[in-house]
């Protein structure tokens, strides 16, 4: 691992402990928005590792910014769980850049979820269903498998930010999704401040970033960025814009405007 990768002042591992207290989850995330709104990346991280110790873990796509949430979180402690949805198709740059990633940070929690292989061959046996339904294809490839994968997982860490826009202009960094917590440390971040993050730590990016794409998902699925629209190179003319691992169910809890 480089040296550069987690630098001496942010390598500090922080132990893990499971909270006691009794609280309602809406509760709990009014308490911890309270605490760290204006936190940074680490500290919600820092903080979320305190409060949900080994129910806590992390998706990453691998994709564009993702090296960021990643250095976050493993400078906090390199044995958070790190779910990875194996769609099977993957650019081939991204399953490298997952590798690279994984050893570059000393990740030791690689978890790399796959469709489940019944499911595969009743509806996509020829992988062919994302040209007629993108939302079935999205839920044998992501959402069922990521169900299964956060089994036991009380909260996870996603790489949203605000400045992505859509259903993300309200971010807040602690979540309650009706089911589990979501922990958005890089909700606050900027552009500017992502791109800062890569050069100082010197993180390596995704190939495919040189070749212009901004927000990276499945091959069939995503082009490269028009402009300045982070994400609309995703499902680019179908009206689609989330895969479905965010879909808010109906007791979705988020404190934000005033409570931010
Ligand atoms: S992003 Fe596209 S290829 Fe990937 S699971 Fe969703 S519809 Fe299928």
């Amino acid at each position: 691992m480089s040296a550069l990768a987690l630098r001496a002042a942010e390598t500090e591992q922080v132990a893990p402990r499971t909270a006691t207290v009794i609280e309602t989850p809406t509760a709990r995330i009014a308490r911890l928005n309270a605490l760290y709104r204006q936190a940074s990346p680490r500290e919600i991280v820092a903080a979320a590792y305190a409060e949900f110790g080994e129910g806590l873990a992390i998706v990453s796509s691998f994709g564009a910014e993702a090296a960021v949430t990643l250095h976050v979180t493993a400078s906090v402690s390199r044995d958070i769980p790190v779910i990875f949805l194996e769609t099977g198709m993957h650019f081939a740059q991204t399953l490298d850049y997952r590798d690279e990633l994984t050893a570059f940070l000393g990740l030791r929690e690689l978890r790399n979820i796959r469709p489940d292989a019944g499911d595969l061959a009743a509806q996509d046996p020829k992988n062919g269903l994302w040209r007629s339904n993108t939302d079935a294809c999205c839920a044998i490839r992501k959402t069922a498998p990521l169900e299964r994968a956060l089994t036991g997982v009380t909260a996870w860490i996603t790489g949203r930010k605000r400045f992505h826009g859509g259903e993300r202009l309200a971010l807040a960094p602690f979540e309650w999704d009706g089911e589990r917590y979501k922990v958005n440390p890089l909700a606050n971040m900027g552009r500017a401040a992502v791109e800062d993050y890569f050069a100082t730590h010197q993180l390596p990016r995704s190939p495919l970033v040189e070749m212009g794409y901004a927000s990276i998902g499945c091959w069939p699925c995503t082009k490269p960025a028009d402009g300045d629209d982070i994400r609309g190179g995703r499902w680019s003319g179908s009206g689609k814009t989330e895969c479905g691992i965010h879909h808010r169910r109906p007791d979705w809890t988020s404190l934000t405007g005033s409570e931010l």
